[in-house]
């Protein structure tokens, strides 16, 4: 039993979001964001951006998204 690391995390957003993480892993997800805002801060981000969206399964917006979140996260990483 390991924690998850922020690079798990961000690997695991889209499908903690959409709620396909296992009971087990989602757990880890929120352990780990109850430990580090950064990932808080990345895991609103990403909902909000979904929510904009409207749909989740947009595989076009996700992966600009998920490029633009990533990019912004490791911006965080870099500081
Ligand atoms: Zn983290």
């Amino acid at each position: 039993m390991t924690a998850i690391t922020c690079a798990q995390l961000v690997e695991l957003v889209t499908d903690y979001l959409e709620g396909e993480l296992d009971e087990l892993t989602a757990r880890r997800f929120e352990e780990h964001l109850a430990l580090c805002s950064g990932c808080r801060t990345y895991v609103d981000q990403f909902r909000q951006v979904i929510q904009a969206a409207g749909q989740v399964a947009e595989d076009d917006l996700s992966w600009q998204a998920r490029t633009h979140l990533l990019a912004a996260f490791r911006g965080w990483r870099e500081r």
